[in-house]
Parts: structure tokens; C-alpha cells; sequence
């Protein structure tokens, strides 16, 4: 049931949507046919389509309502920025309450010396912020010729030109220019389809040989840094095996090449720490980058956080001038620096990081039940972000074709219970709100079970899967 009396005229929504907005990763085709789904509220773990169906949103949004839905301390902490000061030029040292708080609080929370926030608008932007501190950064210190970037293959940063040339998923390439020139990917931690059969250990040894020898062959005076998502989230919720980022970090240090920690998904608690990248991975960054989680998604925010070390060498002279000439017009935006800071004081207040650690492990055994259907090869995650690998062949690992879309399949089965799961091939992610109560567990599961089980008797009777 729709919480306000508000009446919307679903046909007339969904036409004026399907004719004149464009949607980021949307098939076409479909969405043409098919038109949008609209939602219109959203209550805790919940969210209320246009028809009044209520669902549970096992996304959180994309991957960022970390407090749920319905937080009136963030929407009036809105409300109340807006109406004493919308905007504050950011440009030339002007800034604003929230945003002198919000910077001080950022630097608290993350690691080491990183004590310095650059804001922009969401998780691209922050990366591509990422990037131009670290040209600035060798270019002044006259290391002109450390320009490269060491990423990975299922690696997500972003969509915008150079976040989208990190990516290691060739999707976000599609048809579009990127340039690759300087990227360099080395293998993510896919141990699930890569170890074959190595160990943690051995398989950790593997991946950290192949970074090594890329440094070698590529030089590190031509390696500017090394970006990395604690644990990859749209690549299929890729976990490292212990060690790793310790062992790559030592690389780094050793040869002079800055760590940049992807924390856009694992910020804000979703893998029980306020950032998880030393904490969690012992990555030492000297730069994170963070956005969703940040506001909750009540407003869109991004923030890249840089170490004291490199701010030092930004705050120098480059060409004659003493300008630093970077930055968005919407940077440290007062009203979502004042949404962020609600969101933190509720993350803070209601112990929700303590939450998600203690709630991991039941979720965990929870969602690997699904391993006991034929067609589940894998299910793996972390603090409250999940995955589960869908197979035609347990045996072989083998997958179905690209044309059964089984993530689609299994993910259409969820939404017409009553659940949003994320689809990707042969993925479906989860990463709901950060306040999930067991029952919400138990309920989430029990939906994916009935939308497994749904799904093998469809590819039995379209002769799909022998079964
Ligand atoms: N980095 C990671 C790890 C992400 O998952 C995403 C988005 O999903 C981004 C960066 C890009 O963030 P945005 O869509 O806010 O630009």
C-alpha cells in the first residue's frame, strides 16, 4: 500500500519516461517495448512501485541507501541547509558549515594521513579526480614520465572518459572511445573461475607475481599508481584472498607508485568499517575515493580523499602559478555535505557498521542454502554485498548461453515476488540496506529460493537445461 495519498497517473508516467529519458545501462530494445518502472516511495528496506506493489529493495538503490529509506533526520537535514543556503561558490576558498564539518569528519574517519577531501558530484568523478591529483602530484615533483595506471580486469570505476578507460569490464566499452593508452589490467581475484584448484595462498601468489612482473616490465618510473576496489562490486563481488593488497601495497610503496582505493560501493559500512580499505585489506591508500554511501544516496555526493603527503607537493607551484586548477561547480555542495553529515551521525548513532559485522556471517550462511540448487556454481560476498554465479554444469563451472540470460530470468522471477535483485549475465548481486534484521534475511533468501526454483522448472520446459 502506497504510504501518502498521492495518485499518480501510471500510463502517462511511464510514456513521458519512455519517450524522452535516456537511462544509463538500459537495453534499449526492451525499454522501448517495455517502458520504465517507476518508483514513488520507500520505507526502510522498501521501496513502493507505481501500481502500490511493495518490494524489498536487496540493491539499495545501486548499491548506496546504506540507513534504508525514510530517514527524516537526512531529509530535514536537507531541508534546512536549503533553506538557509542553497549554494556556496566552492571556487576561490568559499565554503559553508556542512562542508568545513563533513571534511573534518572524513578525515577522522579515514586512514593514516588522509586528511584532505576534494568533493565532486558521485564515484566517476571522483575517480577521475583521483587521476588528475595524481598527474598533478609527479608532474610537479618533474616525474613527467610516470603517467600509467595498473587496474584490473572486472574492474567498475565509473562511466565518465577516464573512469570508464580504468574499467576492466569490456561492457562499458562497447561502442564507445576509451583510452586504454597507459592502463595496464592485471587479473582481478576471480578465484571462483581462475584459481584452478590453487589455495588462497598460492592463488594470492599468483596474482601478486603477476603485478610484480608487470612493474618489472613496464618500469615503475613509467607507473603513476594502482587503482583498486576493495572488493569488486560490479565485476560479480570479487573478494581478494589474504594478503593480497598487503603484498601489492608493498610493491607500490617500493617503487614509488600511489595506491588509489576504489571505496565508491565498500564506504559507509558496507563491509562493517567506515572504509574497509585499510582496515579490512591493509591496503595503505593514499587516496580514497568514496560517493554513494556517503549521503545514502539522499544526494548525490562524491569525495576523493587525499593523503597529507600529497597535498603538501599540490599546494606547490606548478608552472609559475600557485593555483590549483581543478574542481566542480557543485563540488562541496552545501546541501548534500549536510545530508552527508545526517547520514554519518545515523551510521554512527545506531552502531550500523557493529551491525553489519555482526549480521554478516548469519547472511552468509543464509544465502549459501541457494548452493544446494544444481544451477548455483557459486555464492560469495562480504559484509552486505553478495553475489551468486549461476551454472549450467556444477561440474565444469560451464555457463548457459549468453541468450538464456539467466541472471534476467532469476531476477524477473524475484521482482514479481516482491524482491529487486541486481541481474548481470550470469550474476545476481545484492548489496541491500545496511539495516536488514534477520528477518529480512530470512525473507530475502526464501524470495531468491522460489525465484531459483521458478527459474530451473522455466529452462526444463523450454528445453533449456536437462535438469
Ligand atoms: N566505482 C565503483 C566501485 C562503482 O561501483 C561505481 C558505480 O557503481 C562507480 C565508481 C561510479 O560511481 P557513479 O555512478 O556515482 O559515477
Amino acid at each position: 500500500m502506497l504510504k501518502t495519498n498521492l495518485a499518480f497517473d501510471s500510463v502517462d508516467l511511464r510514456e513521458k519516461d519512455r519517450r524522452h529519458t535516456v537511462h544509463g545501462w538500459t537495453n534499449y530494445s526492451k525499454f522501448v517495448q517495455e517502458g520504465p518502472e517507476i518508483l514513488v516511495e520507500g520505507d526502510g528496506v522498501y521501496v513502493t512501485d507505481v501500481y502500490g506493489n511493495r518490494l524489498m529493495d536487496a540493491m539499495a538503490g545501486v548499491w548506496c541507501v546504506n540507513v534504508g529509506y525514510g530517514r527524516t533526520e537526512i531529509v530535514d537535514a536537507i531541508a534546512e541547509q536549503a533553506r538557509r543556503l542553497p549554494f556556496a561558490n566552492p571556487f576561490r576558498a568559499t565554503s559553508s558549515p556542512s562542508a568545513a564539518e563533513l571534511s573534518a569528519r572524513l578525515s577522522d574517519l579515514a586512514p593514516g594521513d588522509l586528511d584532505h577531501v576534494l568533493y565532486s558530484g558521485g564515484g566517476s568523478t571522483a575517480n577521475d579526480t583521483a587521476l588528475r591529483i595524481v598527474q598533478r602530484y609527479f608532474n610537479t615533483l618533474g616525474k613527467v614520465d610516470k603517467k600509467g595506471v595498473v587496474s584490473r580486469r572486472s574492474a567498475y570505476h565509473g562511466t565518465t572518459s577516464a573512469s570508464a578507460s580504468l574499467g576492466g569490464i569490456d561492457a562499458i566499452k562497447a561502442g564507445f572511445d576509451v583510452s586504454p593508452d597507459g592502463v595496464h589490467h592485471v587479473s582481478g581475484p576471480y578465484a571462483y573461475r581462475e584459481a584452478d584448484g590453487a589455495g588462497p595462498d598460492a592463488y594470492c601468489d599468483r596474482l601478486v607475481e603477476e603485478f610484480a612482473d608487470l612493474v618489472e616490465r613496464v618500469g615503475a618510473q613509467r607507473i603513476a599508481c594502482f587503482i583498486a576496489e576493495p572488493v569488486m562490486g560490479m565485476g560479480g563481488v570479487l573478494i581478494p584472498p589474504p594478503g593480497y593488497f598487503r603484498r601489492i601495497s608493498e610493491i607500490c610503496k617500493a617503487n614509488d607508485i600511489l595506491i588509489v582505493a576504489d571505496e565508491v560501493v565498500t564506504g559507509f559500512g558496507r563491509l562493517g568499517e567506515f572504509l574497509a580499505s585499510d582496515a579490512v585489506f591493509e591496503m595503505s591508500p593514499d587516496i580514497i575515493s568514496c560517493a554513494k554511501g556517503l549521503t545514502s544516496g539522499y544526494l548525490p555526493l562524491g569525495a576523493t580523499i587525499i593523503s597529507s603527503r600529497i597535498m603538501e607537493v599540490l599546494r606547490g607551484p606548478v608552472a609559475g602559478s600557485e593555483t590549483f586548477t581543478h574542481g566542480f561547480t557543485y563540488a562541496e555542495h552545501p546541501v548534500c555535505c549536510a545530508a552527508a553529515l545526517a547520514n554519518i551521525d545515523i551510521i554512527e548513532r545506531e552502531g550500523i557498521c557493529g551491525h553489519v559485522r555482526a549480521m554478516s556471517g548469519h547472511f552468509r550462511t543464509s544465502v549459501e542454502s541457494l548452493l544446494d540448487f544444481d544451477i548455483v556454481g557459486d555464492v560469495r560476498g562480504a559484509g552486505f554485498m553478495f553475489a551468486i554465479e549461476s551454472v549450467a554444469d556444477r561440474k565444469t563451472r560451464a555457463l548457459f548461453p549468453p541468450e538464456v540470460d539467466i541472471g534476467e530470468r532469476i531476477a524477473g522471477h524475484a521482482r514479481r515476488l516482491g524482491l529487486i535483485v541486481r541481474p548481470g549475465g550470469h550474476l545476481n548481486i545484492f548489496s541491500p540496506p545496511l539495516t536488514m534484521t534477520r528477518t529480512d534475511v530470512e525473507y530475502l533468501t526464501d524470495t531468491l529460493r522460489r525465484s531459483i526454483r521458478s527459474t530451473m522448472d522455466d529452462l526444463v520446459r523450454e528445453g533449456l537445461w536437462r535438469g
